[in-house]
């Protein structure tokens, strides 16, 4: 059952989404050659708390983290850690914050000082594909459409789509139905339906879209090696398209 969400909790979820939104761009700031990923996930931890909600992610399956720190070839759930980073790398950032019950949930990679033309092509193109597949929702579309348009975009931009991993509905759980994987065929899956709350969130590789997990039991790499970028956001279905709720 993919759940409709009321206003009272629509209007919940659009604070935890901005908290998490407001997140990402208080840390953006403190994003360069020098920092380690704990003290990004630190200052995050402290930033949402501050806003009187609570780190989603922290304690979720026994994650130790406030935020997923991943870091060039790593696509997801890097621990934040004595990792420092330097001039080159990207990171992909991880957020989710809880608000009275309810979740907000995005993840945005950034660049650490000056990064390589094919990183910077690799992230353009990613967060592209994002709003590809955001602007196949509306009432009445099929999850199906979603990924369709991502993998489709991903496709001529000769970037690998992980399969593994996918969007989910968001709401009391930040991970619900529907799954939202950014692959597919036009008119199939589930169907959407105004007020319900996603979150969509392509994972892009430069190179092979194959991936495996590191001995910590969390990290996700890429298998060849080569960086991957991730965009996510949280958005509520409408009945001409979408309202983005973790706007920054
Ligand atoms: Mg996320
Ligand atoms: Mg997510």
């Amino acid at each position: 059952m993919i759940s409709i969400k009321s206003e009272e909790e629509i209007e919940l979820l659009r604070i935890a989404g901005e908290i998490t939104g407001s997140t990402h761009n208080y840390i953006k700031k403190y994003i360069k050659p020098g920092v380690t990923t704990l003290e990004l996930d630190r200052l995050c931890e402290e930033y949402i708390l501050s806003r009187g909600a609570t780190p989603s992610f922290k304690g979720y399956d026994g994650f130790p983290g406030t935020v997923c720190a991943s870091v060039n070839d790593e696509v997801v759930h890097g621990i934040p850690g004595n990792r420092v980073l330097k001039e080159g790398d990207i990171i992909t950032l991880d957020i989710g914050a809880c608000y009275k019950g309810y979740h907000g949930d995005s993840a945005w990679t950034y660049a650490v000082g000056e990064i390589s033309d094919e990183k910077k092509y690799l992230m353009e193109h990613t967060e592209k594909s994002l709003f590809k597949g955001l602007a196949a929702i509306h009432d009445g579309c099929y999850v199906g459409d979603i990924g369709y348009a991502v993998s489709k975009y991903a496709k001529e931009h000769n970037l690998g789509v992980v399969r593994e991993l996918v969007g989910h509905g968001v709401g009391t759980d930040v991970h619900e139905e529907p799954d939202v994987p950014n692959y597919g065929a036009r008119h199939t899956g589930p169907i959407l339906k105004e007020g319900m709350v996603i979150a969509v969130e392509p994972m892009l590789n430069l190179g092979t879209r194959k991936i495996y997990m590191l001995e910590d039991g969390w990290t996700i790499i890429t298998a060849d090696g080569k960086p991957s970028a991730h965009f996510e956001h949280t958005v509520l279905v409408t009945k001409d398209g979408y309202e983005i709720l973790t706007r920054r």
